[in-house]
């Protein structure tokens, strides 16, 4: 097949989502005026799909900190961790994530993406087993690829099923990684990390849990899934992102385990790509104690959360299995969903359309976050746009 037949009916796709004049995969923020309200399309938006759960990407100490990392460092480090790209900041904000943990050791990658890529590739391969929740996040699926380990999915938050899985490996459990999430993604519901961990230590194998949209959300001080269920240190691995509570770019995995600094002479996507930017370090290191000390934020974060998860459970919508401050409305079809996202940015919300296969199951999904930066006047202009909205959904989406 030529090489670009394969986009004939993405074209086509792509032509029909444009002709409404505002692409919903990727429309332009013009200016940002805060965590929750920016500029898109010339109007004045509430955001309320930005993963900027603790609403910190305006704290003036995580500006000053960018700023003078800027003027003393520069812009960009120009090169991998493994050559001229390793700076006093990054093995700082390594030794203070550690810390944070109460852990031995931490690798920072430069995204999320590749925090993942990067710790399941370098962990394992070829002869070993990945033993990954269905619905884990694209990056670990692409992390499980390019191990070239063989994958197995156990039926997503099923504890049961993962323990039948790892008694069929028989030996090959000593080489088996076990990979959840603290909270999904896509649904915001909790992994039963008690039941995994358990799991684990009878059956045998490692532990690695995502914490990319739990990190600032639970636990005490923010350190997520793991703090809030007390298992901290019956985890092998833990691997977050910067890009959400902590309002940068980069990533990172901690580990008790002495192995762990091993991982970067063996990690392509740590070894072969630069490094995240000083300022960028700067401001995830202000951010960090942010996020530490954010117990009154998470607080107003989730009052928000649930107050909106209840709302649009009462109006009838098909949300996740609990409340989070990841709200997500499931969608028949693609074309509903994409008619209803138009609908919300009329109404002055923006929010993120998913379309299978990035949506669990086959069907799509209209996905808020909710930020503590979220005014209640906010919240209830939104819930107030889903109740309008209602409708058009009535049929399709009755519950
Ligand atoms: N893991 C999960 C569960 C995610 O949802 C994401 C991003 N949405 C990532 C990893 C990747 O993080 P980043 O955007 O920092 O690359």
């Amino acid at each position: 097949m030529p090489l670009f037949t394969k986009f004939e009916k993405l074209a086509r796709d792509r032509t029909a989502l444009l002709s409404s004049g505002i692409d919903p995969f990727g429309a332009p923020i013009e200016q940002i005026f805060s965590p929750t309200e920016a500029l898109i399309n010339g109007q004045r938006i509430i955001l309320a799909g930005t993963n900027n759960y603790l609403g910190l990407s305006f704290a003036p100490e995580c500006l000053r900190a960018a700023h003078e990392a800027l003027d003393r460092e520069g812009t960009g480090t120009t090169g991998s961790r493994m050559a001229n790209g390793s700076f006093s900041g990054h093995r700082a904000l390594e030794r203070e994530l550690a810390e944070f943990y109460g852990v031995r050791s931490c690798i920072v990658f430069t995204t999320g993406y590749q925090a993942n890529l990067g710790m399941i590739s370098g962990l394992t391969g070829p002869g070993d087993v990945l033993m990954i929740d269905a619905d884990c996040h694209a990056s670990i699926y692409d992390g499980c690829k390019l191990s070239g380990a063989d994958v197995i999915r156990f039926r997503h938050n099923d504890a049961a099923d993962l323990r039948k899985r790892l008694k069929r490996l028989g030996e090959r459990v000593s080489s088996t990684l076990i990979i959840v999430e603290g909270i999904y993604s896509m649904l915001g519901d909790r992994a039963p990390l008690a039941d995994i961990v358990a799991a684990k230590e009878e059956l045998g194998g490692y532990l690695l849990v995502d914490e990319a949209h739990s990190l600032g959300v639970l636990g005490t001080t923010g350190r997520g899934l793991v703090e809030e269920t007390n298992v901290g240190e019956r985890v092998d691995f833990v691997v977050g992102t910067f890009s959400k509570s902590l309002v940068g770019i980069g990533g990172y995995c901690v580990s008790n385990l002495p192995e762990l600094d091993l991982v970067r002479y063996v990690s392509r996507p740590y070894v072969f790509t630069a490094s995240p930017s000083p300022s960028v370090i700067a401001s995830t290191r202000a951010a960090l104690k942010l996020v530490r000390d954010g117990k009154p934020l998470r607080e107003k974060l989730w009052r928000s959360a649930r107050r909106m998860y209840q709302r649009l459970a009462e109006l009838g919508y098909q949300l996740g299995p609990e409340p989070s401050p990841v709200i997500a409305v499931t969608v028949d079809t693609r074309e509903q969903a994409l008619a209803f996202w138009y609908g919300l940015f009329e109404h002055g919300i923006y929010v993120n359309l998913v379309f299978p296969p990035a949506a669990p199951g086959d069907k799509s999904l209209v996905r808020c976050s909710v930020s503590a930066a979220h005014t209640d006047e906010q919240i209830d202009r939104i819930c107030a746009a889903f109740a309008t909205l209602k409708p058009m959904l009535a049929s399709a989406n009755a519950t």
